[in-house]
């Protein structure tokens, strides 16, 4: 698998789920890391410390919202001055909001284009001339299943990443004679506190014990009857990393239990 000895990677959203997976992934590889997100002070400086001695690799944090394009810009620079450079950037920080589209709040609509689309364009433009520089990059996008195919009552989530998948093509395209690459990943259902919420909502709504509404939810959508690891999506994000994957270009890499099979 790929050494990543000497590389640093930004991974936006790292301080749960699947973020998180993929900064263990990428640092038990080697990579520094910058470390973002919300969450509590003291529980994140933890984080911090405990990735950093288990895989003795710098780490830092950077709390930029990643619905502010300054503060985007700020986390990309923060990670060169602390930490040389941006190598691999993995635009991973994402939220959810679920209602029909005609009773859509329009700030549910701004929030999730925001952070779950403009974000990427953001960072990506900001961490570029950094790996031109180096002359070599990573891009990863996580986008969704739902980057692919629609459900009912997310307009603005399937929104936000087909426009991932669209971004990832472009990026990879105008990249394509570098040694820089840009794919997305699109994960089906993974069992992250985002994914809870809805599990939560389905309890709720139709009166079904925690088990039961699990079982549903994948029934729905995802053949296998099983959830996605954020491990598992660590080593897809792993493996783009590699010199095996230096001509998967502008791909959306689907792992989502045969959800898009469908
Ligand atoms: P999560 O809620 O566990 O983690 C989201 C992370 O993003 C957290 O670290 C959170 O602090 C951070 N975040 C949220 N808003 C932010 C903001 N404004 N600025 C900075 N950080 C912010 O969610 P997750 O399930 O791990 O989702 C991660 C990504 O994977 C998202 O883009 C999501 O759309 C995508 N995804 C998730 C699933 C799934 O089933 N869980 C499936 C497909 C795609």
């Amino acid at each position: 698998m790929a050494t990543l000895k000497g590389k640093v990677a930004v991974v936006t959203g790292s301080t749960s789920g699947i973020g998180l997976g993929i900064a263990r992934a990428l640092g038990s590889a080697g990579a520094d890391l910058m470390l973002n997100g919300f969450g509590d002070k003291a529980g994140i400086e933890t984080l911090r410390k405990g990735l950093a001695s288990e895989f003795k690799v710098r780490v830092g944090y950077d709390s930029a919202d990643m619905s502010k394009p300054a503060e985007i810009r700020q986390l990309i620079s923060h990670t060169v001055s602390e930490l040389g450079s941006v190598d691999i950037l993995v635009n991973n920080a994402g939220i959810q909001h679920v209602a029909p589209v005609d009773e859509f709040a329009d700030d549910k609509w701004d929030a999730v284009i925001a952070i779950n689309l403009s974000a990427d364009f953001h960072a990506i433009k900001a961490a570029l001339p950094h790996m031109k520089k180096r002359g070599w990059g990573r891009i990863i996008n996580i986008a969704s299943a739902h980057g692919l195919v629609a459900s009912a009552n997310k307009v603005a989530y399937v929104t936000a990443k087909h426009g991932v998948v669209g971004m990832t093509k472009v990026v990879a395209l105008e990249t394509a004679a570098t040694a820089i690459t840009c794919n997305a990943i699109c994960p089906g259902w993974v069992l992250t506190p985002l994914v809870q919420k809805q599990i939560d909502d389905l309890a709720k709504r139709e009166n079904l014990p925690p088990a039961e509404a699990k079982r549903r939810l994948l029934a729905e959508k995802q053949p296998s009857g099983d959830f996605v690891t954020t491990d598992q999506i660590g080593a897809l994000a792993l493996y783009l990393c590699s010199d095996a994957a230096a001509q998967i270009r502008g791909a959306a890499l689907s792992i989502d239990g045969g959800w898009t099979a469908q």
